[in-house]
């Protein structure tokens, strides 16, 4: 059994191949640093980590690169707008950004390199490109030749004529041809900038990929991924700056996640229809935003609303719910058994792992997987309803869906321990508005409680609760 991945430059599904045997390096691009992310960007953050997270635990050592844009045309007008310096302002909202992954449980990047630290590299990529006749200065800019590059749009899979049609190429007289891209600016007055041998001036958007890449993960990579309106020009782009400047092949597998729409429109900033990760996050949890996120294939759109992800907490209930269940049996079971799980047991939830670890080597199926997390937890349940259950059955069933569940992000136990808190919590004032005799209260907490299926029973020793 082996990985595939859907290459968008093949455009198939291919054997997962490392260049070097066990380690795999992979490089995501990352936001441009002028705003919160909307839960659209949140998608690329959720389906590589999840990627990366996978492979790891199919026994690969990943080195996980993702860049920070934080100089670029839109941040110099918002720091203009706010006052402030493109430095504050980049710090501050890459500080939100990793606030934001971690909402998400998006494990950090390994490296993840400012474009304002990488100028020498940057600089001296494109002082490479000029030398061997791949770009030229125009009056203090400097544009990638493309016509050079014989294999421009090769991962698009389109005629240029109709590619530059569709991305609004900029038309400027500086340009031998209008599919050239801007390899250097030169500044506008009262710009921020740096020296460079054509004057003062900045790094276009495409070139730090390809300069991080190379700085940090060497001349080829396995995994090159991000969002599909990244293909083009962005990911063309890298391709040919790295592709001339290193004559080897950049990436591996080009992987590009579906966009997430609103009323079947892309969210985006530019339009307007979007809603903040950090807002989200807040009102809902990230867990949950994860979770409905990789309900879909990550190569299919997601059409977003907040009654979708209201669902969606029904569904990640059940699978937290077959957790707190098995951990409410175990003081109960049968002692642990010297030999292991019995075998009826040990066979089930051996082929509930290996169907998990079938769908997600199929392109990262974690629709798919997450059915199989649904089977664990159907199974724990059915077995917990035996009169007398084994406590090595019980931790394992256990084991099994905490396992799985790490592989999507999804983390069981302190959810089921905020659960049994809340739970306790509401007990005592259940309590206590009897004794006060506020019945309506009372009354309206035993129905909360019933309809998170806690059950209260009253002993002489005062209230116990147990799920049903
Ligand atoms: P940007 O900051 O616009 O470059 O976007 C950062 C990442 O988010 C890129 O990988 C984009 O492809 C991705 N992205 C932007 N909008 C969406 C969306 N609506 N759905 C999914 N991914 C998106
Ligand atoms: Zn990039």
């Amino acid at each position: 059994m082996s990985i595939h991945l859907y290459n968008t430059m093949t455009r198939e599904k291919e054997e997962f191949i490392p260049l070097e045997e066990g380690k795999v390096k992979m490089y995501v691009c990352g936001p441009t640093v002028y705003n919160y992310i909307h839960i659209g960007n949140a998608r690329p953050s959720i389906v590589f980590d999840t990627l990366r997270r996978y492979l790891a635990y199919r026994g690969y050592k990943v080195t996980f690169v993702q860049n920070i844009t934080d100089v670029e045309d839109k941040l110099i007008r918002r720091a203009n707008e706010e006052n402030t310096t493109v430095t504050e302002l980049a710090d501050r909202y890459t500080n939100a950004y990793n606030e934001d992954l971690e909402g998400l449980n998006v494990l950090a990047p390994d490296i993840q390199p400012r474009v304002m630290n990488t100028m020498p590299e940057i600089i001296s990529f494109i002082e490479g490109l000029i030398e061997k006749g791949f770009a030229y200065e125009s009056e203090g800019d400097v544009y990638f030749r493309t016509n050079r590059f014989e294999e421009y749009g090769k991962l698009s899979h389109q005629p240029l004529e109709a590619l530059q049609a569709g991305a609004r190429i900029e038309i400027s007289a500086k340009k031998e041809n209008p599919l050239d891209f801007a390899l250097w600016k030169a500044a506008k007055t009262q710009e921020i900038s740096w020296d460079s041998p054509w004057g003062a001036g900045r790094p276009g958007w495409h070139i730090e990929c390809s300069a991080m890449a190379l700085r940090f993960l060497g001349e080829s990579i396995d995994i090159h991924a991000g969002g599909t309106d990244l293909t083009f020009p962005h990911h063309e782009n890298e391709i040919a700056q790295s592709e001339c400047y290193t004559n080897k092949p950049f990436a591996r597998y080009w992987m590009h996640n579906e966009m997430l729409n609103i009323d079947n429109e892309k969210m985006s900033k530019s339009l307007g229809n979007f809603l903040l990760a950090r807002d989200l996050i807040g009102k809902y949890t990230g867990q949950l935003i994860r979770f409905f996120m990789l309900s879909g294939h990550y190569r299919s759109p997601i059409n977003f609303s907040e009654d979708l992800l209201e669902q969606a907490a029904n569904s990640l209930e059940r699978i937290k719910n077959a957790y707190v269940n098995l951990g409410h049996r175990l003081s109960t079971a049968r002692a642990e058994e010297p030999n292991g799980v019995a075998k009826e047991q040990a066979e089930l939830i051996e082929e509930l792992r290996s169907r998990f670890i079938k769908e997600m080597d199929d392109d990262l199926n974690t629709a798919n997987g997450i059915t199989v997390l649904f089977d664990v937890a159907k199974e724990a349940n059915l077995y917990l309803r035996n009169a007398n259950v084994g406590e090595t059955e019980v931790r394992a069933y256990r084991a099994l869906l905490v396992e799985l569940a790490g592989v999507l992000g999804l983390i069981l136990e302190e959810e089921a321990e905020l659960l049994d808190e809340e739970i306790e919590k509401l007990i005592v004032e259940r309590t206590e508005s009897r004794k006060a005799r506020n019945f309506a209260r009372a009354d309206e907490i035993r129905d909360q409680l019933q309809a998170m299926g806690v059950v209260l029973e009253d002993t002489p020793q005062g209230i116990r609760w147990r799920r049903k």
